[in-house]
């Protein structure tokens, strides 16, 4: 099975639950949506097998216990399903990065990240151990219920823009309980 690749690279996971953390990065190409803020190059780079990226992640990280498989959008490829396991048996905890909107089955121990975009799909909204809201310009209260079981939903300013993070904050102190804060930290280090 091959997968079709934009880059994978060792660095620091910036944003979420996990900021702070070394991490290798194993960003798929190709996304299902094409939102407007997008900044990512998800474009086609190389094709790659599932040992074969399994052998870069080794390359890149060493022994580096976390890889996170983003994009693009990670779940829109079926050799995502047979690369995961392929990490695990090679020491890694597999995280990934979703819009949600392709329902898959995942093993209990990957943390899923969802982050919300135009639509989600409400099990893989269940399944998620960490929401985490894109806030550009407004806070996307529509998905809100689709998170309920969450105890605490991230709301990340877009961009770190001093308006979305104003918005953010502010929000954030009127539903203390629920909301926390999620800061792209990797731009602010300098890290990809
Ligand atoms: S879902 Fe994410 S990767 Fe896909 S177009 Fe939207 S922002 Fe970009």
């Amino acid at each position: 099975m091959h997968l079709q690749l934009a880059e994978i690279f060792y660095s620091i996971q910036g944003e979420g639950t996990w900021a702070g953390t070394p991490a290798v990065f194993v960003r798929l190409a190709g996304c299902n949506l094409g939102c407007d803020f997008c900044d990512t190059d998800y474009a086609l780079k190389t094709v790659a097998s599932v040992d074969e990226v399994v052998a870069r992640v080794r390359a890149e990280g060493g022994d580096c216990p976390m890889v996170i498989l983003t994009g693009g959008e990670p779940l829109a490829q079926a050799a995502t399903l047979a690369l995961i396991p392929a990490l695990q048996a090679d020491g890694r905890r597999v995280h990934i990065e979703s819009n949600g909107t392709i329902f898959t089955e995942l093993p209990d121990d990957i943390w899923l990240c969802v982050s919300p975009k135009e639509r989600v799909d409400p099990r893989m909204a269940r399944r998620a151990n960490e929401a985490k809201l894109i806030v550009d310009g407004r806070v996307p209260e529509e998905h809100l219920p689709l998170f309920e079981h969450q105890p605490t939903v991230l709301l990340q300013p877009e961009g770190n823009k001093p308006s979305n993070v104003a918005l953010a904050v502010a929000y954030a102190k009127r539903h203390p309980k629920r909301f926390k804060i999620s800061l792209q930290t990797h731009k602010y280090m300098g890290v990809r």
